[in-house]
């Protein structure tokens, strides 16, 4: 994005909304998903572009969560795959997960495009593509539900950045622990997650590689804990209540910027 400003004040977001449009134009982010990164972006102002405190604990217990699963699956999409890819695939080994493309609007070749930058970032191994994605999630309908029978079909724990709502209940319902990192506290995927990072996939990403790598060598039962004293109820209370505690701020604060008078 060499049009970008060097000091354009919204510098970051135009790099990151540029990624987006690579990955559109190489194929394999979907039209929906250029629409669904814009909504990110109107909730990210809400919480201030940076991880707020109740992000960072359920940051912290996702990590628990994935290092005790058994079987654990990360769900990588299409802005997945161009917003984070090596960081998706340092993740996947630091805590031994299989990677699995999972797409809302399936294709083949979208499925092998996100295979290829997967790979080509480091991934060993990817399952969900073409032939592999062979199981099904029961109660949904068409492509959508099609999964790989040695990942998600199969998985006690499933990290899914950018997960849609109807898909997160299904899961919920095979029992599985599901992870979501939606920035949209309000949506069915946040309410029906076990475990709701209301972040940046961007940000929550990093953060949830260094907490894997320090909790690592913590004894198992104190990490089973830690996902057991978790209440995602509570913490997305905690999230909304960020919100209009921050809201309630800037009204009171002012939020207009200063020029020379006239
Ligand atoms: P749901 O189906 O869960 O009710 P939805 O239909 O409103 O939600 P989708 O289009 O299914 O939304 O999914 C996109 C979601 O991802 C939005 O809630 C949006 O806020 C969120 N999102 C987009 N970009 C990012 C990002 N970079 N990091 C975190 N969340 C993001
Ligand atoms: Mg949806």
């Amino acid at each position: 994005a060499s049009w970008v400003p060097p000091n354009h004040p919204r510098r970051e977001s135009l790099f990151i909304r540029e990624r987006l449009v690579d990955g559109f134009r190489d194929g394999y982010v979907a039209f929906q998903g250029l629409i669904a990164h814009g909504r990110g972006e109107c909730f990210d102002y809400l919480v201030g572009e940076s991880t707020i405190p109740p992000a960072l604990t359920a940051e912290r217990v996702a990590a628990a969560a994935l290092l005790t699963a058994s079987h654990p699956v990360i769900s990588v999409n299409g802005n997945t795959a161009t917003l984070a890819p090596r960081q998706i695939v340092e993740l996947s080994k630091l805590i031994n997960a299989k990677l699995e493309v999972n797409l809302f609007y399936r294709t083949r070749e979208r499925e092998e495009l996100i295979a290829r930058v997967l790979r080509e970032s480091g991934a060993e191994e990817v399952l969900g593509v073409a032939d592999d994605a062979s199981c099904t999630i029961p109660e949904l309908f068409s492509e959508r539900r099609r999964v790989s029978c040695r990942g998600i079909y199969t998985a006690d724990v499933v990290l899914v950045p950018l997960e849609d709502g109807d898909r997160t209940e299904a899961l919920r319902k095979m029992g599985k622990t599901v992870i979501a990192i939606d920035l949209n506290p309000l949506s069915r995927t946040s309410r029906a997650a076990s475990i709701t990072i209301v972040d940046n996939v961007i940000r929550a990403i990093p953060n949830m590689i260094k907490f894997a790598g320090e909790m690592r060598e913590m004894p198992r039962d104190e990490l089973v804990n830690m996902v057991r004293n978790f209440n995602n109820e509570e913490n997305l209370r905690s999230v909304l209540t960020f919100i209009r505690d921050r809201l309630s701020e800037l009204a009171s604060k002012g939020i207009t910027l200063e020029f020379p008078k006239p």
